[in-house]
């Protein structure tokens, strides 16, 4: 089992590989068993295909056999991209009349434009599902933010958004999902057969509907309209 962490960092995705900034990540103490005794030691360090040169500084538990990742905040989890290049790319979808036309603009060399709306969806939908859930987590930085990259990049004030996230949503990591969380994929729930339903796309942004698990187990159902599309987290195995 491999489980992500937080390595906490302002490096650009560029100063984290010129700096082989891995070689500083530390991870003084196994997440499981605080009190030692489990074998947990370094584990070598794992690469990333974006940008070239990329490595994730790793850590082991003998006594659960668990992976520990170091994962920088410029890199988003669970996609081959830096964190930047995410948001760039659901900017734009939030920005397109439709994740088709979205999926065209950003996927240019894709002829099937299903193709690229496959590759866009998970993308767009992964960030939005962890936004949504922020709105709730966070009221006093969130309340009556839309959840879109470009609602919170104002309420921030910052240029780029997600990699921000990673600090702010940090006691949420492991439910939120990627690529800003650690936790599973949202996972749609699909209408039940002769419910009359159409599934003909993503939902914009603001009607998008999640649950969002709080720690401790809590389930802060999302708002569902008859007709639309719904999310969940998924259970982890
Ligand atoms: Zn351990």
């Amino acid at each position: 089992m491999l489980v992500q962490l937080r390595f906490a960092t302002r490096l650009t995705s560029v100063q984290y590989v010129t700096s082989e900034a891995w070689k500083k990540a530390s991870l003084s103490r196994c997440p499981m068993h605080p009190k030692g005794g489990c074998g947990f030691s370094r584990h070598g360090t794992y690469k990333r295909e974006d940008p070239h040169g990329t490595r994730i500084a790793r850590w082991y538990c003998r006594k659960d056999h668990v992976t520990f990742s170091l994962l920088p905040d410029c890199f988003p989890s669970r996609f081959e991209a830096t964190m930047v290049e995410m948001e760039q790319v659901v900017v734009m979808a939030e920005e397109a009349p439709g994740i088709e036309a979205a999926a065209g603009k950003v996927r240019p060399r894709v002829e099937d434009v299903r193709s690229a709306v496959r590759w866009l969806r998970p993308r767009v939908h992964g960030v939005h599902a962890a936004l949504h859930c922020l709105v709730g987590l966070l009221p006093t930085v969130f309340a009556g933010c839309a959840p879109t990259v470009l609602a919170f990049r104002e309420a921030l004030g910052v240029a780029w958004v997600l990699p921000v996230l990673r600090e702010k949503a940090e006691p949420y990591l492991s439910e939120l999902p990627p690529p800003i969380g650690f936790g599973p994929r949202p996972m749609r729930r699909l209408p039940k057969p002769g419910a009359g339903q159409h599934y003909s796309g993503p939902d914009p942004p603001t009607r998008a509907r999640y649950s969002c698990r709080q720690p401790g187990g809590m389930v802060r159902p999302g708002r569902r309209k008859t007709g639309e599309s719904t999310w969940k987290t998924r259970k982890r195995n």
